[in-house]
């Protein structure tokens, strides 16, 4: 198996359809010992229920500097290491330039971007001193192609600001044997996309998409799983475009 006895930490994770629980499970079904990250700590506990046994899960806002360190410390506490990070919660809100008021601002760059560097910054130092571990970053297309279906401009900036930090963090510590890359998912279909698409949008947005379908959750597990496994261990500083070739 790919991943036995590392142990990985996955923010936002509870959501049922969501990326970060089928990522959760990629990486369980590869023998990972999973730390699921979500705001509710029934919503995680449950969630890493779900996995199987030897799973934890910890409430903790991301957007919260001292919940960051506080799961990790609970982490170590039951496993003594941390191997990887995969800094996945989000949110999104689909706004215009003109409507985003400033706490809808403050609001999306907290979680995607802050949470990110909150997250990050508790785990690296235990990486450091294990000398190596492996961080993965959500991004979105968003960023790529200024704006979404489903993310506001504030969305995709964040999303940028998340690929611009996952660059840094990968030079910065790459030293450490620590590498960081970024994932920037399509249209996935989950809660945040999910039931919101009418037939007629659906079949626009197709159009767009060589591979010809929308993403599945387990489709940027899958990804995930791959840069934060041995399989990637040349890889740092990337970004990994799951998205059904929409860019092309
Ligand atoms: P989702 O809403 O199903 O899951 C997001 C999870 O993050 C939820 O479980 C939520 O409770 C959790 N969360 C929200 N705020 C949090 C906080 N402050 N602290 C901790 N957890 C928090 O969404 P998803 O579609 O699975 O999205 C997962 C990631 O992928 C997000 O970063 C999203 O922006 C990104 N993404 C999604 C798509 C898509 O099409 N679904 C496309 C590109 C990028």
């Amino acid at each position: 198996m790919l991943l036995e006895k590392k142990v990985i930490m996955v923010t936002g994770a509870a959501s049922p359809r969501g990326i970060g629980k089928a990522t959760a499970k990629a990486l369980a079904a590869q023998g990972a010992q999973v730390v699921v990250i979500d705001l509710r700590k029934e919503d995680a506990e449950a969630a890493a229920a779900d996995l199987g046994n030897g799973h934890l899960g910890l409430a903790c806002n991301v957007t919260d500097k001292t919940a960051c360190s506080s799961a990790v410390r609970a982490t170590l506490e039951r496993y003594g290491r941390i191997d990887g990070l995969i800094n996945n919660a989000g949110i999104t809100q689909p706004v215009r330039t003109l409507e985003i008021g400033g706490e809808d601002f403050d609001a999306i760059v907290d979680v995607n971007l802050r949470g990110t560097l909150y997250m990050s910054q508790a785990v690296i130092p235990i990486m450091k001193e294990q000398n190596g571990g492996s961080i993965v970053c959500m991004s979105s297309v968003s960023a790529q192609r200024g704006g979404g279906i489903f993310g506001g401009p504030h969305y995709s900036a964040a999303k940028a600001g998340v690929l611009g930090l996952a660059k840094a963090m990968a030079r910065e510590f790459g030293p450490n044997r620590i590498r960081v890359n970024s994932i920037t998912p399509g249209l996935i279909q989950t809660d945040i996309t999910g039931d919101k698409l009418t037939p007629d949008m659906r079949a626009e947005i197709i159009k767009g998409i060589p591979l010809g379908r929308l993403g599945d959750a387990a489709d940027v597990a899958n990804a995930c799983l791959f840069l934060v496994s041995d399989l990637s261990t040349y890889l740092t500083g990337i970004t990994l475009d799951v998205n059904g070739g929409m860019l092309i």
